[in-house]
């Protein structure tokens, strides 16, 4: 942090004591049914599952309706999530303005929304086995949507390395792969994550983004309601439980499970896919 370099007006004590308030209130904000969600889950069947490799990532598609759920295999491990809109990947996932809305992370009943002009839930978090963590001393909490994702460009910048399996690189080839296109056409399509089972803050004294060893225990899951059809990417970061560095081979890495399911016909009734944003987008002209 720079040096302060200007004094403090007379009033300074007074300003700093005006109480803040809600950028975004919630209040107006339309809240997911819950209760027919998990009646929906109670009756789903599982439709499938893919094991995402330690260093790496995978794709999976869950249709509007269904169910997913990612959980803790083997080890503490955490998880770099993508989601587009299975049939327009210009639409996908908003990291920023879910942080807006939610908080810095994010749980049972939160939504992960998706960039303009769409801005809809894309997934609602249905069940997290870790909402007993909360807010720790140091400000941490877990499912983090502050920071990026790894990538080998921050390592380049800060220690010059060649590092290929940092999870931008693990989404990049998983989405090539999963449409056949080219990594330079697929590589623009990753954004920002939700970092699952990740515990994160800010430091209290320099703001800067921490992370810290991930409660995570094997057979903990995260699981999602799909809005909208989706396609997924997820990473298991090289970070392992991230509890002391990523962008290396070495921290212990485990895979993550990847399973969905499909609800009971009928168990949705009155539920309806959201539509896009009613902005009319003409920006005043
Ligand atoms: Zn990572």
């Amino acid at each position: 942090m720079a040096m302060t370099k200007f004094s403090a007006p007379s009033d300074a004590v007074a300003r700093r004591a005006v109480a803040p308030v809600i950028c975004y209130p919630t209040e107006t904000l339309p809240q997911p049914d819950l209760a027919l969600y998990r009646a929906a889950r109670e009756g789903a069947t599982k439709t499938g599952e893919v094991l995402v490799r330690a260093r790496d990532a995978l794709c999976f598609e869950v249709p509007a309706g269904h169910f997913f759920r990612i959980t803790s295999v083997g080890g503490p491990q955490v998880g770099d999530l993508n989601l587009w809109n299975r049939s327009d990947l210009s639409e996908r996932f908003y990291s920023g303005k879910t942080r807006a809305l939610h908080g810095t992370h994010i749980t049972t009943g939160d939504r992960m929304w998706s960039s303009f002009p769409h801005m809809r839930p894309m997934a609602t978090i249905v069940a997290d086995t870790l909402d007993w963590y909360g807010v720790d001393p140091f400000g941490g909490s877990v499912h983090d949507v502050i920071g990026t994702r790894c990538d080998p460009y921050t390592g380049n910048l800060l220690a010059g390395t060649q590092y290929h399996h940092c999870c931008h690189s693990n989404l990049t080839r998983a989405l090539a792969d999963h449409l056949r296109i080219p990594l330079t056409e697929a590589e623009p399509h990753v954004h920002d994550v939700l970092n699952v089972f990740m515990c994160t803050g800010f430091t209290r004294d320099t703001g800067q983004y921490f992370m810290k060893a991930s409660p995570v225990r094997p057979g903990d899951y995260l699981e999602f309601f799909a809005e909208i059809d989706l396609l997924g990417n997820l990473s298991a970061c090289p970070g392992g439980d991230c509890s002391s560095e990523h962008s290396s081979d070495v921290a212990s890495c485990h895979p993550l499970l990847v399973e969905t399911f499909a609800p009971e016909e009928g168990s949705l009734s009155g539920w309806e896919s959201p539509a896009p944003s009613g902005y009319d987008r003409t920006h005043g002209r």
